[in-house]
This record gives C-alpha cells, sequence and structure tokens, in this order.
C-alpha cells in the first residue's frame, strides 16, 4: 500500500495567539477534508488548544514541539504527553536538530528515546527527527549518524507501535539555511534510513513508517524532493510560517498523490 504523504508545519517559537489562529484558518480554509496528503500544525506548546479549536472539523492535525517522559509530577515547566493529549494533540516532533544541538543542554539520544517511548506509549504519533552536521557529512559519517540516531532514537520500541512512528530526516546543514538537500542527497539518505528501519522494526514496519524530508522547503523545491520513492512528506519551518507558502507545498504534494493513485503500478 502507498503510504500516504505527510506534511507538517514546525512554528518552532514564532507568532503570537491571534497570528497562530489566523494562520491554521487560513490553511484549514483551503485544504479539503479528502486531500491525498496529510497535513498538521505543530503551534508553541501555549498555542496548541487555540489552534486545535480552529481546525476543528478540519482535516488537519495538530502536533506539539516536544514531549516530557513522565506522565505527571514535580517537573517543573515540562509538559507530559497526556497534557498534550488532552488539548487534542495527534503528534509530537521529538529530537528536532534544535533540541539536539542548539538549546541548552542539549539533548541526547539516550534522552530523545525516553521520550519516543513515553509518547508512544501515551498514543500520540512521534515525529523522531535525525540528522547529519554539515562536519559530518563531509567526513563522510552520514550513515552512521543516521544509524546511531535511529538505533539509540528507537531502542527497546515495540514494533507493534510503528505505525505511530513518523521519521524527519532533517540535515542540520539544510535546516533555516536556504540550502536544501539535493533530491540525490535526500533520497540516498532517507533509503538508507528505511533499510535501517527494516532491520531494526521489521520488512513490513520499514515500508510503512513515513520517512519526511526537513531542511528549507519551500514551494521551489517541494516537488523535486516529494516525488523521490522515499520521501514521503516534509516537515516545513520557514516556509510554514507563510500560508500560501505552506499551502503551496501541500499542492506540490497533492499533486504527485493524484498521479500516483491514476499511474498504473
Ligand atoms: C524544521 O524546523 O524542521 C525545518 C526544517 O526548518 P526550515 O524548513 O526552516 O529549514
Amino acid at each position: 500500500m502507498a503510504r500516504k504523504l505527510f506534511i507538517a508545519g514546525n512554528w518552532k517559537m514564532n507568532l503570537s495567539a491571534s497570528q497562530c489562529t489566523a494562520l491554521a484558518g487560513e490553511i484549514a480554509a483551503k485544504i479539503p477534508a479528502d486531500s491525498g496528503v496529510e497535513v498538521a500544525l505543530c503551534p508553541p506548546f501555549v498555542y496548541l488548544a487555540a489552534v486545535r479549536q480552529v481546525l476543528q472539523g478540519s482535516a488537519i492535525a495538530t502536533g506539539a514541539q516536544d514531549a516530557y517522559w513522565e506522565s505527571k509530577g514535580a517537573f517543573t515547566g515540562q509538559i507530559s504527553p497526556a497534557m498534550l493529549l488532552d488539548v487534542g494533540c495527534e503528534y509530537v516532533i521529538i529530537g528536532h536538530s534544535e533540541r539536539r544541538h542548539t538549546i541548552i543542554p542539549c539533548e541526547d539520544d539516550r534522552v530523545i528515546n525516553r521520550k519516543v517511548l513515553a509518547a508512544l506509549a501515551a498514543g500520540l504519533k512521534v515525529i523522531l527527527c535525525i540528522g547529519e552536521t554539515l562536519n559530518q557529512r563531509s567526513q563522510g559519517h552520514t550513515q552512521s549518524v543516521l544509524n546511531e540516531q535511529l538505533t539509540a532514537g528507537l531502542a527497546k520500541l515495540n514494533p507493534g507501535l510503528a505505525e505511530k512512528l513518523v521519521i524527519a530526516y532533517e540535515p542540520v546543514w539544510a535546516i533555516g539555511t536556504g540550502q536544501t538537500a539535493t533530491t540525490e542527497q535526500a533520497q540516498q539518505a532517507q533509503a538508507f534510513v528505511r533499510a535501517r528501519l527494516g532491520q531494526l522494526l521489521g520488512a513490513a514496519a520499514a515500508e510503512t513508517i513515513r520517512i519526511q524530508y526537513g531542511g528549507s522547503v519551500k514551494p521551489a523545491n517541494a516537488a523535486d524532493l516529494l516525488v523521490q520513492p522515499d520521501v514521503d512528506g516534509a516537515l516545513v519551518g520557514g516556509a510554514s510560517l507563510k500560508a500560501d507558502d505552506f499551502l503551496e507545498i501541500i499542492r506540490a504534494g497533492e499533486q504527485i498523490a493524484s498521479l500516483a493513485s491514476t499511474t498504473p503500478a
């Protein structure tokens, strides 16, 4: 069965309450319920409930940008998977490169693994982000980094939960830089990720898990990336903050999905 393209907007630490609800409303108004592409919006924690309310009745899911691994208790400042579910969240991004490399203290694979397991166990769908730095790529370490992040990030995962897992391949050097991976670089890395998922979780799971590409996805490059056989969607940062750009990326996905559904196998 073909994997449904999945395009998620990561709004990071941007926008006010009124800007979030206006942007969500503008996007929701233009995406039909029977869109061939799955869409999610990931606003900051404090705006999740308001965005969810705007999206009520639409086909668009909400996602959070992180979650803690404990369900409740004395963990000042943390947000649990149960709390995210309580405000209607379906997805959570875990291990984003900014959490791995920019925000202090930086998260390592052990922390990321605890978050992945807890979020999945609670019933959330997880977008696990992985990707190499420029230095690691130039030293020829891309595959070993991806292997390490996948192996450690998914340690102890029950393969039965694989259907709730999405991987986002996001080369660190492409995030927010305007420097997109070439279609060959994205396809090559994502084919490697799928092969590794097969070893970790079994061939059937690897065939169903969607692998998004993330890193300066724009209307101008979306179609070329999304048409690659192992690119099952996009995690979009900057371009998801502008309704027109984000909608154009979704339309590129919809065109590819409709071509795939009319092309004989
Ligand atoms: C991201 O935030 O995951 C991302 C890919 O950002 P951008 O699209 O701005 O590069």
